[in-house]
């Protein structure tokens, strides 16, 4: 099992996971262009793609998605209120739904999905597993349930969104204060102080490495993101907006990937 963030942030999210001798992509938040250019930099050819999962219906998630699939045939897999919004202005997609919570296969690839607390109709999160390895996708979600946290235990690798760090949110004088109580809310994006929790409770578990993803440009840093992970002891890296991380197989973590995002830049709904 490997996995490749092609691009993570409020300027769009995409990753791809390559297991169970499929290939699928998490998220089309890039544009079309920018996907299939990342697919190719890290070798997939995206007509070799076997499915595309999504999260949830935010721009920076789905915007790629019609020009994509006017190249692709490939399945969609969404919730049945995410492909509901999704759909429209969009024909020709071969989706299939699945129920939150639900656990389906795609040919060797086990996908478990879960709900996570985000202001979209129906967001998700996901373990995969094969040939005992295991993913966790944790993207845009304001906090960690109980529940997801019960799902991700175990998981071996871990992507999960370190959106602001506190102190940099609070002092940040570009965002009104409406949208900088959205983005800290229970359903808004998760801080460097929540990630450094929620990691450090799954550490026992056997977690091995972290990836985080859709940092604020404005409002976090690697570095901040980073060193707020220190003390749960494991290689953590940030995925970047503006071009796709290594592959990050079974050991070890790849290096610091800079150039985070914008916050909601130019997005609506990030
Ligand atoms: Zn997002
Ligand atoms: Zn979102």
């Amino acid at each position: 099992m490997r996995f490749a963030v092609l691009g993570s942030g409020s300027g769009g999210n995409a990753t791809v996971i390559e297991a169970g001798g499929v290939r699928v992509l998490v998220d089309a938040g890039l544009s079309a262009k920018q996907i299939c250019l990342r697919l190719k930099a890290v070798g997939i050819a995206p007509e070799s793609l076997d499915a595309i999962l999504l999260t949830h219906e935010h721009g920076d998630h789905v915007r790629g998605l019609r020009v994509l699939m006017k190249a692709l045939r490939t399945p969609v897999y969404a919730t049945a209120s995410t492909s509901h919004v999704v759909r429209e202005g969009l024909d020709g997609i071969r989706w299939k739904i699945f129920e939150s919570g639900g656990r389906f296969a795609i040919g060797g690839l086990e996908v478990e999905s879960f709900a996570v607390p985000h202001d979209a109709v129906e967001p998700v999160g996901y373990v995969f597993r094969a040939a005992e390895r295991s993913f966790g996708l944790v993207s845009d979600t304001g906090h960690i349930t109980e529940m997801m946290l019960r799902r991700l235990r175990g998981v071996e690798s871990l992507f999960v969104e370190a959106n602001y760090d506190d102190a940099l949110l609070e002092a940040d004088l570009k965002r009104p204060w409406s949208t900088k109580q959205r983005i800290s809310s229970k359903h808004g994006h998760l801080s460097n102080a929540q990630v450094a929790e929620f990691v450090g409770g799954l550490v026992a578990d056997g977690l091995k490495r972290v990836v985080l993803g859709h940092l604020s440009r404005d409002c976090n840093t690697p570095e901040t993101a980073i060193s707020a992970l220190a003390a749960c002891g494991l290689p953590v890296c940030c995925a970047g907006q503006d071009e796709p991380c290594g592959w990050h197989e079974e050991m070890p973590a790849c290096g610091i990937e800079f150039a985070a995002d914008e916050l909601f830049g130019g997005l609506p709904a990030a």
